[in-house]
C-alpha cells in the first residue's frame, strides 16, 4: 500500500528530489514551501500534493494538518536554510539577536515544531527524518548551532518515538551543488575549495541526500534511530 510522504521545503532542491523519488516509488507525497507558485508547479510534475505553510508559524501548521491525511509514514523536515546569508553582518545587538533567532528559527524550531504538530498522526512503523547539515559538525554560526541543535534534540525524539516503531534520524549533507540555498552565492574559489575537502573529488547531488532518507524511512533501516547519517563524499565533518 502506497505510503503518506510530507516532505517539507519539497518544491526546489534536495526537498524536490526526495519528494521526486517517493513519488517514482509510488508513494503518495504532499510537498510544502511559502512560495506558492514554484511549489504547485514542483508538484504537479512529479504528482504530489501542495501546501502552503511556513513552518516557523503555528497557525500555518495547523492549517497544514487540516489539509494532510489521518495518517503520515513519513515525515522529511528539510525545509530551512542559512537566513544569515543574505542579512550580513549584524552591527548591533538587536540585530545580532533578531539574524540568531531567524536561522534558529528556520532550521531547528521548525522542524521541531512541524514534529510537535504531526506526531499524534505519525504511523507506527514510521520515520522521520530531518535535514541538517555538516555546517552541524563544523561551525557555521548561528545556522551550524541550528543544525547541530537538530541531531541532539532528534536523540530526545528518537526515545519518545521509538515506543510506536517509528524511527527519527538526521541526515546531513555537505556540499550540494546546483541548488537555490548556494546558487549566486559561492564564488569559483570557494566551490573549488568545498569539492577539494570531499574524498570522491566532486560536490553531492540531491538525489544522493534522497538515497540517504529513502533508506532511513525504509522497513532496513527499521533498528537506526537517534543517528546522524553523514552524505557529505567524506568530506570531513570537523575543521
Ligand atoms: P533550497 O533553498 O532549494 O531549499 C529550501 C526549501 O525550503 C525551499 O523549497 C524553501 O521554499 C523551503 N523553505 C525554507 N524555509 C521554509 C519555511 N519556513 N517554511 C516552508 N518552507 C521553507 O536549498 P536546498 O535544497 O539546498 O536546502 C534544503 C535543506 O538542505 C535545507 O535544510 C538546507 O539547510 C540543507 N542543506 C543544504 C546543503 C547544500 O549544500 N545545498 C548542505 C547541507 C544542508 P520557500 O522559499 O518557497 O519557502
Amino acid at each position: 500500500m502506497a505510503r503518506n510522504v510530507l516532505v517539507t521545503g519539497g518544491g526546489t532542491g534536495i526537498g524536490y528530489a526526495i519528494a521526486q523519488h517517493f513519488a517514482e516509488q509510488g508513494e503518495t507525497v504532499f510537498v510544502t514551501g511559502r512560495r506558492t507558485g514554484p511549489l504547485k508547479e514542483a508538484a504537479d510534475r512529479i504528482g504530489a500534493r501542495a501546501v502552503v505553510c511556513d513552518h516557523t508559524d503555528p497557525e500555518a501548521l495547523a492549517r497544514l494538518l487540516t489539509e494532510l491525511p489521518e495518517s503520515v509514514d513519513v515525515l522529511v523536515n528539510n525545509a530551512g536554510g542559512n537566513t544569515d546569508f543574505d542579512t550580513g553582518a549584524a552591527s548591533d545587538l538587536a540585530s545580532y539577536a533578531r539574524d540568531f533567532r531567524a536561522n534558529l528559527d528556520a532550521n531547528l524550531v521548525s522542524a521541531a515544531l512541524t514534529t510537535k504538530a504531526l506526531e499524534e498522526r505519525l504511523a507506527a512503523g514510521g520515520a522521520v527524518v530531518h535535514i541538517g547539515s555538516i555546517a552541524g559538525n563544523r561551525g557555521g554560526g548561528s545556522y551550524g548551532a541550528a543544525k547541530a541543535g537538530l541531531a541532539t534534540w532528534n536523540i530526545d525524539l528518537a526515545g519518545a518515538l521509538g515506543a510506536r516503531g517509528i524511527t527519527a534520524n538526521v541526515v546531513a549533507p555537505g556540499y550540494i551543488a546546483d541548488t537555490e540555498f548556494f546558487r549566486d552565492r559561492l564564488t569559483d574559489e570557494r566551490r573549488t575549495q568545498l569539492v577539494t575537502e570531499t574524498a570522491v573529488g566532486r560536490p553531492g547531488s540531491p538525489a544522493d541526500v534522497a538515497g540517504a532518507v529513502a533508506f532511513l524511512a525504509s522497513p532496513a533501516a527499521r533498528h537506526i534511530t537517534g543517528q546522524v547519517l553523514h552524505v557529505n563524499g567524506g568530506a570531513h565533518p570537523t575543521r
